[in-house]
């Protein structure tokens, strides 16, 4: 299938297991020639690749240097213009703390045509993972999808107002600074007891969690070593978390 302009698709590939992927991203994974893929996107997911496609890896190491913004719009941009199909694979949702919004406006700006196909962002299919539905109308009138980690100058959230808010508070790139997260949202007015959960690795074989309080969570992420990708959930919607022995099925295969 040949386009005038040359295009690009930004694809969410979910927060892990494959079988998480929208029959959507199937098709645009089997069409690709040329795929950029983030590191958190888990290796099944390439599975769905032609063998001739070229995997460009370009994610974060660890959460250390990664591959400039920049030269990934490059990239991008040469490999379309010079007829090949190219996908940008991303974990969990692009439009959701992936830079999704970035890589449209340079690919447009660059003249090309950009196709957005949604995945499940690991906020809200994490916490489903072990149980717990963010948006509970019993004990939440809403979600907050935040980052934890605010860019280098960038404003970071307003962790007393999201304190005051009643939301449940759905924290992204949490680990790094929970003390301090937990810190501002108790400064904030929100009580040690309030229920929290962490779930690393979620929809993965590696999968991990802790149901616990906000008083508590700091410790506990250290003693169970829950590492990033972590998300950390705040709010009443926490207690909702299932026991491990009823969460079997929650997990696919992988
Ligand atoms: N676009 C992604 C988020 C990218 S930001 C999405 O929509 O899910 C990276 C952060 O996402 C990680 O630091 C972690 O907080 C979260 N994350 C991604 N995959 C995850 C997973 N499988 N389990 C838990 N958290 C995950």
């Amino acid at each position: 299938m040949k386009t005038m302009t040359p295009a690009v698709t930004l694809l969410g590939a979910g927060p892990g297991d494959p079988e998480l992927l929208t029959i959507k991203a199937v098709k645009a994974l089997r069409r690709a020639t040329v795929a950029l893929v983030d590191d958190l996107v888990d290796p099944g997911v390439l599975r769905y690749l032609r063998r001739s496609a070229r995997v460009i890896p370009v994610g974060k190491r660890g959460g250390c240097a990664s591959t400039p913004q920049a030269f990934i719009h490059k990239l991008m941009v040469a490999e379309a213009r010079r007829g090949e199909r190219v996908v940008r694979i991303k974990g969990g949702d692009p439009f959701v703390f992936g830079r999704g919004g970035e890589e449209c406006d340079a690919l447009r700006a660059a003249g090309l045509q950009v196709e957005v196909i949604s995945g499940l962002t690991a906020g809200i299919a994490g916490p489903a993972a072990i149980g717990i539905p963010v948006t509970d109308r019993r004990h939440a009138p809403g979600v907050a999808l935040v980052t934890g980690h605010a860019q280098d100058g960038g404003r970071g959230p307003d962790w007393a107002a999201l304190a005051s808010s009643g939301l449940t508070l759905v924290i992204y790139m949490g680990v790094a600074r929970l003390a301090a997260t937990v810190r501002a949202l108790r400064d904030g007015g929100l009580s040690a007891a309030t229920p929290a959960a962490v779930v690393s690795a979620a929809h993965t074989p590696r999968q991990r969690q802790r149901v616990t309080t906000l008083g508590a969570l700091e410790a506990d992420v250290a003693h169970h070593g829950l590492a990033s990708p972590a998300i950390v959930v705040v709010g009443d919607v926490a207690r909702l978390a299932s026991r491990p022995a009823a969460m079997a099925g929650a997990v696919g295969s992988g």
